[in-house]
């Protein structure tokens, strides 16, 4: 799931310049912004690409047909134009990198007939789009067709109605854009209309029933999130609030009084209610993985003595020292480099532990890492369910590697609770931060758990009965590390 923000929630004017509302959306924490080409011809596309990717923000596009570009029209040259609008709103979204168009791309807007006597119309605007579509086609853009309520168009009200056009339009291409704000005054059901659309939702906007901020009014938004998710809905959700009255984007959505506050809380509250609606309040940003790394690394530097300790007894005494050592390493190298993916971050990491620790520990302990950089391949945030996976991946491959069983008196003891922790928090939907606080706690029971064990593997091991009665140092600093990441998690969240 990636959360976008409509830049029509900050401008005034559709012609306004968009450069310092990209920046604040980046800020505050957009994956992306949508940006409406009202005017395609008149955009400036190179500057556009360069902000976008100076910022490294992404973007999906909107638009939307005048009475000039109505593909719908009997009248063929407005035809043509309407196509050519729409095919060159296909050109920018491929310069952008952007996979979707989405709006009324069928009819103009404010133009009702009766559907009755519009079969021709809607004929034209089918036609137009089979081509539309073609081209989209070739140049790998999804075009996402947006119902809207009754007073906007006549042609396609429902997500009924736009299954049904769709159909008779044919392309693989020409899928559907949901909007709650729409949805709320013409579907019965907004989660019976969303599961009737498997695999045809292309595009979502999320807007409260009074085009406010999402979790303010009074739509179901549990039951809509409860949906897209039974759907598998995975692409963007967008905020698209109109809440200013008196200018050019408010008159243009009928805004005739003060919805909210100001632009700027609604972009923010607007994105914390999405986040925590989907569980995704606290995922973490590729800057937020580089400070956790950073804060794991303090902890191992911190605990040496302890965990060293734990190691003297059993061990040869020197597990924390080693672990500080190569944690140190690792961080050196993450400083020195800049842009990196949360991936790349992470693989980096446990390659740096395995290069530096050697021994049996580090290639264990620079697998855990590297697991998780797998699963955080192309993930622009990483959340839970990232991190859950790739711990349990983590585990599995400890045990592949160094063939210990629970109940050998190593780092496998912490490793199991903690995955069954966070993999039963995901079953539930719990928010991430609960999710450590409680894998945290039965990780540490699992360190805890192995004072009175036999040592099976490691050094540990040729002490046998002697070892029973100390903790294992190993399972001890996995522990300590989640902890870490729990404290780092409850921190950002606040
Ligand atoms: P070394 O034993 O080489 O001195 P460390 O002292 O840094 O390495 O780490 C010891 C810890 O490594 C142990 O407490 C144990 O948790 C973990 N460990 C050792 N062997 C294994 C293994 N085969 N599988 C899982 N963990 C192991
Ligand atoms: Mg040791």
């Amino acid at each position: 799931m990636k959360f976008g923000i409509h830049l029509s929630v900050f401008t005034e004017n559709w012609a306004d310049d968009l450069e310092q509302y990209i920046l604040k959306s980046k800020e505050i924490g957009y994956d992306g912004v949508e940006i409406p080409l009202m005017d395609p011809f008149g955009l400036d596309i190179k500057r556009l690409i360069k902000i976008l990717e100076d910022n490294q923000i992404l973007c999906t596009c909107g638009t939307g047909l005048s009475d000039q570009t109505d593909i719908s029209s009997e009248d063929l040259v407005v035809r043509r134009n309407g196509i050519n609008h729409l095919k060159k709103c296909i050109d920018i979204c491929q310069q952008l990198s952007c996979d979707v168009l989405g709006g009324v791309l069928y009819s103009p807007w404010g133009k009702l007939y009766s559907r009755k006597d519009s079969e021709v119309r809607i004929e034209c605007a089918i036609e137009c789009l089979q081509e539309v579509g073609l081209y989209a086609k070739e140049k790998g853009v999804i075009l996402a067709l947006e119902s809207i309520n009754r007073y906007e168009t006549y042609m396609l009200n429902t997500i009924q109605d736009g299954l049904d056009f769709i159909k008779r339009v044919g392309s693989e291409y020409v899928k559907i854009h949901f909007d709650t704000y729409h949805g709320n005054i013409e579907e019965k059901s907004i989660p019976d209309a969303i599961r009737s659309a498997k695999g045809e939702i292309y595009h979502v906007h999320f807007s409260e029933n009074d085009r406010g901020i999402p979790g303010s009014g009074s739509i179901q938004w549990t039951k809509i999130k409860d949906a897209l998710i039974d759907i598998n809905y995975d692409r963007w959700v967008v905020l698209e609030c109109f809440v200013k009255p008196d200018c050019e984007t408010g008159t243009g959505t009928n805004t005739w009084r003060k919805i909210e506050v100001n632009a700027d809380k609604t972009a923010q509250e607007g994105l914390k209610f999405m986040k925590d609606l989907f569980g995704l309040d606290h995922q973490l940003t590729k800057e937020q993985c580089k400070e956790l790394l950073k804060r794991i690394s303090r902890m191992f530097d911190e605990r040496q003595d302890e965990l060293s300790m734990y190691d003297s007894v059993i061990g040869d005494g020197d597990h924390g020292i080693t672990m500080a050592k190569g944690a140190k390493a690792a961080i050196d190298k993450i400083n020195q480099t800049e842009n990196f993916e949360a991936s790349e971050l992470f693989k980096l990491y446990g390659k740096t532990l395995i290069s530096t620790l050697g021994g049996a520990i580090g290639p264990l302990y620079g697998s855990i890492f590297i697991e998780l950089s797998l699963v955080m391949k192309n993930k622009i945030n990483v959340g839970l369910v990232e991190f859950a996976t790739g711990f349990d991946q983590a585990l599995n491959k400890v045990i592949e590697l160094g063939g210990a069983k629970p109940g050998d008196k190593t780092m496998v003891d912490s490793m199991v609770p903690t995955v069954y922790s966070l993999l039963q928090a995901v079953a539930e939907q719990k928010n991430i931060v609960q999710a450590f606080e409680e894998a945290k706690a039965n990780a540490i029971i699992g360190a805890y758990n192995t004072i009175p064990m036999i040592a099976k593997r490691g050094r540990s091991r040729y002490l046998q009965e002697k070892a029973i009665g100390y903790q294992d140092a190993g399972a001890t600093s996995f522990a300590y590390m989640i902890e870490q990441i729990y404290i780092y998690l409850l921190e950002v969240s606040q």
